[in-house]
């Protein structure tokens, strides 16, 4: 549905022709016929009318005969309140399409995007605010171009059916109405321009609305008792976007009361010349009060709707800017990054045996920063060994991961696996390659068995006894007491999110996690700090229980506390992005350098 071009505002009227054709050209149609309605009909009919009546009272004509122009009366307006619905059901139908259509098209260019561009704070803004609501926004695009389209039909009409009776009287119209337009147009785009000052500030504060409601900082916010703080500021901030936005408020009331107002008079001035016509017999008194009304009608569409549809309009046109540069970043998938296909493919089903894993002067920038991060760093792992990356933090150690699993791929230098350097392996074998457990890891909201099987998704129907491989994976997490405490045991959902849900420990999910990465079949299993919250006892315990249960594999523990990985067959110091020692924790202490420094400064830790 969407493909690399510049979108504009007319487009969203393209999506949604894709969308659902049939409701599109119908809402067109009656859209028109529904701008009509009340102006041009209501004032023939209405000139039928008064027409019929006067001449009845007259004498001229027999009563019965006001039943047919009353008919037609009350039909236009029947028909104008009846298509009114109409065209909310037809929305609402388009809206469910764009659901079924639009929506899972973003979450596919979403999901293959590069993890630089999730990593990269400004292109993360434009994916949530691409991501937030697209269906509303080509919705209000849609809607403000078919508000616009019935605006010109409003005016059309009326303008002929008034050039129709007297020609010159809609000269005068057009001449006094055209600085009217220009004046809407330049109001809708001023009231855009300051909501988006406003929507700064608002931005800011419903991030403290989070901190003072929301449920993450529930606990600080009890212990800390800053509510009062965060409620000044957010009072501060709320004031700042109120000012705005109330200064918006009150500039487009007067100019669309202003416009509404000459409009008005430009009403008069027509109904004032219109009446020598009447006077004069060239036209009837129910075409008068037709026109008269047809030309109110209009006033209000013209000071309304004109400039509300053209607010609409840049707003939605700022809105498919940002769609065209998301889609730009879904198509160009980063110098020789994972592809879109690649990013979204699975895990090769058979993992490959590994052999070596070799850095060789490998050196990296994150696309954002300025600094090498990573300065030529150069390693040997072997298969089946237990190696730790030790440093303090920042010194690039979650880097070597991330390059690891091909999150990024723009490094200097070569990374090689069993002799092939890494960006040459297809993208599922090399996820196929590593399990990691990350500092942050995941909590779905799932029950815990899915949580678990996650670790294993091309495992789920090719493993016959997958489910004994899931519950033997959560016992040797130390797992089992968590079961017997959940309702259902592993069916149970976790999390608060679902009404059955149940919540666990921090240390629970933790568990949780490892017992993902415990089922995951990948040769290479990365512990990156998923124990920090713990205490560096507790840390030094969960590392060697995983150690134990990951005898014969190869393993790379990440950490800055020294003691929880003093048991790896050899450890790798990191500081500044290159490996300054390496060696058994023995032989580094006796090596007395940084190592031993910094294991001396942390002993105290492990008494
Ligand atoms: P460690 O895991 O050793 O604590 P990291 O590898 O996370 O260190 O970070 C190394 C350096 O890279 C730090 O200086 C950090 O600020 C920087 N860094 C990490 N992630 C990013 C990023 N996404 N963009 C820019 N710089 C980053």
């Amino acid at each position: 549905m969407l493909s690399g071009k510049t979108y504009k505002t007319f487009d969203t009227l393209r999506i949604v022709f894709r969308a659902s054709p049939v409701c599109a050209f119908l809402h067109m149609l009656l859209s028109v016929v529904h701008a009509i309605m009340p102006t041009a009909a209501m004032a023939l009919a209405t000139a039928n009318f008064v027409d019929t009546a006067t001449t009845i009272l007259q004498g001229e004509r027999p009563h019965d005969d006001i039943y047919l122009p009353l008919i037609m009366l009350l039909l236009v307006l029947g028909i104008f309140t009846t298509i009114g619905s109409v065209l909310q059901l037809i929305s609402a139908r388009i809206s469910l399409s764009l659901q079924r259509s639009l929506k899972p098209e973003i979450v596919r260019i979403n999901a293959a995007l590069d993890f630089k561009h999730i990593e990269n704070a400004e292109s993360w803004e434009l994916i949530s605010r691409v991501s937030r609501d697209p269906v509303k926004s080509v919705m209000e695009g849609f809607g403000s171009m078919m508000q616009f389209m019935q605006i010109v039909v409003c005016v059309v009409s009326v303008l002929t059916l008034i050039a129709s009776q007297i020609w010159w009287a809609a000269l005068i119209i057009i001449g006094f109405s055209a600085p009217m337009f220009w004046l809407s147009i330049r109001a809708g785009k001023k009231n855009y321009q300051a909501g988006r000052d406003a929507e700064k500030f608002n931005r800011r504060r419903d991030y403290l609305n989070d901190v003072l409601t929301g449920r993450d900082a529930a606990d600080e916010r009890t212990l800390f008792g800053f509510s009062d703080e965060i409620n000044k500021r957010w009072k501060q901030q709320y004031e700042l976007g109120r000012k705005l936005q109330l200064k918006v408020t009150l500039r487009m009331f007067l100019i669309t009361k202003g416009s509404s107002l000459i409009l008005a008079l430009i009403a008069m001035l027509v109904a004032l010349t219109l009446i020598s016509s009447v006077v004069s017999g060239d036209l009837s008194a129910g075409m008068f009060m037709g026109i008269m009304s047809a030309v109110f009608g209009m006033v209000q569409q013209l000071g309304w709707q004109m400039s509300d549809s053209l607010e609409k309009t840049s707003k939605v046109g700022e809105y498919m800017k940002d769609l065209t540069e998301f889609v730009e970043l879904g198509r160009c998938q980063g110098d020789g990054g994972l592809s879109p296909s690649g990013n979204l493919c699975e895990p090769d089903t058979e993992p490959i045996e590994l052999e070596t894993l070799e850095f060789r002067n490998v050196s990296f920038k994150y696309p954002s920063g300025e600094h090498l991060v990573l300065d030529g760093l150069s390693f040997f792992l072997k298969s089946g060994r237990h190696y730790a990356f030790v440093g303090k933090n920042g010194a690039g150690k979650t880097t070597i991961t991330k390059l690891l699993t091909g999150l990024y791929t723009e490094y200097e230098g070569e990374i090689f696996v069993n002799g092939k350097e890494l960006r040459e392996y297809p993208e599922g074998t090399v996820k196929a390659m590593f399990s990691v457990v990350y500092q942050d890891f995941a909590r779905y909201y799932v029950s815990l068995k899915e949580n678990i099987k996650l670790g294993d998704v091309a495992g789920i129907n090719t493993i016959s006894d997958f489910d004994s491989k899931i519950t033997a994976a959560s016992e040797q997490a130390g797992l089992e007491e968590t079961i017997a405490e959940l309702k259902d045991g592993m069916d149970t959902p976790l999390g608060k999110i679902i009404e059955d849900g149940q919540d666990i420990s921090g240390g629970q999910w933790q568990r949780v996690a490892i017992a993902r990465s415990l089922i995951s079949r990948a040769p290479v299993k990365i512990l990156d700090e998923p124990t920090a919250a713990l205490d560096p006892i507790s840390e030094s315990r969960v590392y060697s229980e995983f150690e134990k249960l990951m005898h014969g594999k190869t393993t790379i523990f990440i950490s800055h506390r020294l003691g929880s990985t003093k048991l790896a067959d050899e450890i790798l110091v990191i500081d500044d992005g290159k490996i300054i020692e390496r060696g058994t924790h023995e032989k580094l202490m006796n090596e007395n350098g940084d190592y031993a420094e910094m294991f001396e400064a942390q002993r105290g830790w492990y008494l």
